[in-house]
């Protein structure tokens, strides 16, 4: 028999975490690729879903100072301004955010109003992030977006006078997308008045319509060797516009890195709520449902309505603190990480290390750990063998 579950809503046993994560399900439409955990044209379960949340939050033993706030979904700002007052209503009395703390918001270019946007700024919203994905029509109907590019142009001017922080997300490697067409995207997104940006090569997730229309022989992914040029192209030219490449595939200002998602690099604790969330507490991963409507029955009775949980080991936080760190592009700071999990590198990754040392991919520069340049375009490969 399987072991029951551990109380994932347990207070924290040491430090607790100082970020949080909401997910807010709920998109106009779904897009091809979009595997997320939402739905589409339900806005009718809105009101459960804010008593659902309401209720899981009620879990928690008290309020908690944070640093981080991140709303993901779903578009959060598909949902209209009583819902979005509630919501965040909801947050203040769960959460206090810390001074200078980080609130994040992600959005979508349709449907942001002044008047929407002067909300989100009087309820502390001070960074937000678009679904941009493109500035290119064609591309952007492919991805099946339903903002046009001057619109998306439009909105982050917009957003710029409310909000100190906007963040753009960017997808490559789309059917029939050229290089040159992604070199025009970001030549026109770094000419914007951002902070932040991130690159996305996109990816056919099973179950989507993109993975199924792939299988059909009716969407081409695009070649290898262009995805590279197009990502190559990304870590070369944005840094010369002084947003750094910090990770992966994102990109920022110096002083504007996304706090929230550095607390996932960095392997530390969050907590987590509404449907698909995941949290990390008392060394505890938990993901809650995906399926919406479980999700939001199950809290509308107070059930808790996980999808999976996994206990870490001591090895296992270690391990996975590798692996986290191998996405910052500054890599891991060996010493600290040694004395932070009372564990050798050397006899815990020692024999991957050297293999990838030797092979070109990662490269120890002044105690830090990190993928080379080239390491950069197999990350995947290399970060597993260091699990
Ligand atoms: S708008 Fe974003 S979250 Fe919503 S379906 Fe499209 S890709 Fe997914």
């Amino acid at each position: 028999m399987p072991a029951p579950a551990p109380n994932v809503y347990a207070p924290p046993e040491g430090e607790p975490p100082r970020a949080v994560y909401l997910h807010v399900p709920f998109c106009q439409h779904r897009c091809g690729y979009c595997d997320f955990t939402l739905v589409a044209r339900q806005d009718d379960l809105i009101p459960q879903w804010l008593t659902a949340l309401g209720n899981e939050l009620q879990r928690l033993d008290r309020p908690y100072e944070v640093d981080t706030i991140f709303v993901g979904g779903g578009t959060p700002t598909h949902l209209n301004e009583t819902q979005l007052e509630e919501f965040f209503q909801l947050i203040r009395s769960h959460f206090n955010l810390s001074e200078n703390g980080e609130f994040s918001i992600e959005a979508n270019p349709d449907g942001l109003t002044d008047s929407k946007l002067t909300l989100l700024q009087q309820c502390g919203i001070n960074r937000i992030s678009l679904g941009v994905q493109s500035f290119d029509d064609d591309v952007l109907q492919v991805l099946e977006r339903t903002h046009r590019a001057d619109e998306a142009q439009e909105v982050i001017h917009q957003c710029s006078e409310f909000i100190p922080d906007v963040s753009l997300d960017l997808i490559f490697g789309v059917p029939d997308q050229q290089l040159e067409l992604w070199q025009t995207t970001l030549e026109t997104a770094l000419s914007l008045p951002i902070s932040h940006v991130s690159t996305y090569g996109l990816t056919f997730e099973k179950g989507t319509a993109f993975e199924q229309r792939r299988r059909a022989g009716d969407l081409l992914p695009v070649m290898d060797d262009v995805e590279r040029n197009m990502y190559a192209f990304a870590i070369d030219v944005i840094p010369e516009s002084g947003r750094a490449h910090y990770e992966t595939s994102n990109f920022a200002m110096p002083g504007h890195e996304c706090r929230h998602n550095m607390v996932y690099w960095d392997a530390s604790e969050y907590f987590g709520f509404g449907p698909g969330a995941a949290r990390y507490v008392n060394g505890v991963r938990s993901t809650n449902a995906r399926n919406v409507t479980r999700w939001i029955r199950d809290w509308l009775e107070n059930r808790d309505s996980l999808q999976d949980h996994e206990v870490l080991s001591a090895d296992a936080r270690a391990r996975e603190a590798i692996y986290l760190a191998m996405r910052l592009v500054r890599g891991l700071n060996v010493p600290e990480f040694e004395t932070r999990f009372n564990v050798s590198l050397t006899e815990l990754v020692g024999n991957e290390v050297t293999h990838h040392i030797e092979g070109g991919m990662l490269e120890v520069v002044d105690g830090w750990l990190r993928l080379t340049r080239e390491g950069r375009f197999v990350a995947d490969s290399v970060m597993i063998d260091l699990v």
